[in-house]
C-alpha cells in the first residue's frame, strides 16, 4: 500500500560481524517534503504583490519632487522591497536545489563561458572599489548542472566583495589539483572567527556583525552553495582568519572532469 522509506546503516562489529540499522523515515521524509512546499509555495505568492508594491513605489518616487519630505521615506521603502524580494527569490532558488535530488551530471559545463560570465558579474560589484584577479586554467572543464555550479561560484564571489572593505583584493582560482577541479575565492577581508565557521551554510545563519547586517543579504547564499555542491558530489571549505580575509573553495571530484 503505502510505500516506505528505510534508512539503512551498516556498522563493521569486531573482527567478522557487522551491526546493520534501519530505521523508517517514512513519516520524517514527508514531514521535510511537506516544509519544502510550503516555503516554495509562500515564496511564490509574494513574489507577485512585492513586484507591484515595487512598482508603485518607483512610480512615486520619480513623481516626487527632489525636495519632497516623503522622498527619503520612498527611497528607503523602494531599498526594502528590493530586498525583500530578493530574499524571496533566494527562497525558491534554494527549494528548486533542495529538492532536485538527483541531477543529471552528463553534460559537460563550459567553464570558459562561465567564468567570461562570473568575471562580468564581478566586475560590476567590484567598480573601482576592489582589485579581482583570475586565475584560470582554459582546458579544465567538467560534467555539472550548469545553473547550479554558477549559482554557487557567483554567491562565493558576491560574498567575497561584500565582506571585504573597499580597497581589499579578491583571487579567484579555478585549476587542476590532485584531487580534482579545484574552484577558490580568496578574499583580503572581515575574516570569521573559528566559531562560525561549521555553522555558516545553515539557512539563515550570520554571523553577528554589523556587517552582515548592514550587508542586506538574505543569510541564503551559502545554503545554497552547499546543497548546488552536494550534487556534484563534494562540499565547501572554509579557511578564515578575523580580520585578515577568508578563502571558500571546492574541489569537483576527478571523476567529473572532462
Ligand atoms: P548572507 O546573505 O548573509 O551573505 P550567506 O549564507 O551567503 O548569507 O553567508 C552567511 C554568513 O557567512 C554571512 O552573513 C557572513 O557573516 C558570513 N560570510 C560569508 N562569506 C563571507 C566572507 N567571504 N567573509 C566573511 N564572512 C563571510
Amino acid at each position: 500500500s503505502e510505500k516506505r522509506v528505510l534508512e539503512i546503516r551498516i556498522i563493521a562489529y569486531g573482527e567478522q560481524q557487522m551491526l546493520l540499522i534501519a530505521r523508517d523515515v517514512t513519516r520524517v521524509r514527508q514531514l521535510e517534503g511537506m516544509r519544502k512546499d510550503f516555503v516554495a509555495n509562500v515564496s511564490h505568492e509574494l513574489k507577485t504583490p512585492l513586484t507591484v508594491l515595487q512598482g508603485y513605489l518607483e512610480v512615486m518616487q520619480s513623481m516626487a519632487d527632489e525636495d519632497d519630505p516623503n522622498q527619503r521615506a520612498l527611497t528607503l521603502m523602494q531599498q526594502q522591497a528590493t530586498r525583500m524580494k530578493s530574499m524571496v527569490e533566494q527562497l525558491l532558488v534554494l527549494s528548486r536545489i533542495e529538492d532536485s535530488a538527483e541531477i543529471n551530471l552528463e553534460k559537460v559545463v563550459d567553464m570558459q563561458k562561465m567564468v567570461a560570465l562570473l568575471r562580468t558579474e564581478a566586475e560590476a560589484l567590484a567598480r573601482d572599489d576592489y582589485q579581482v584577479t583570475f586565475e584560470v586554467d582554459p582546458q579544465l572543464n567538467v560534467h555539472g548542472d550548469e545553473l547550479q555550479l554558477r549559482s554557487a561560484c557567483s554567491n562565493l564571489i558576491s560574498n567575497a566583495i561584500r565582506y571585504t572593505e573597499p580597497g581589499g583584493t579578491i583571487h579567484i582560482r579555478w585549476q587542476q589539483v590532485a584531487t580534482g577541479a579545484m574552484f577558490s575565492v580568496t578574499d583580503s577581508g572581515i575574516g570569521i572567527a573559528q566559531q562560525h565557521i561549521s555553522r555558516l551554510t545553515e539557512r539563515f545563519y550570520r554571523v553577528d556583525n554589523a556587517r552582515s547586517r548592514q550587508t542586506g543579504g538574505s543569510g541564503l547564499g551559502l545554503a545554497i552553495v552547499k546543497h548546488a555542491l552536494s550534487h556534484h558530489h563534494t562540499e565547501l571549505v572554509i579557511n578564515s582568519t578575523l580580520g585578515k580575509g577568508s578563502t571558500f573553495s571546492f574541489i569537483i571530484p576527478q571523476h567529473l572532469v572532462v
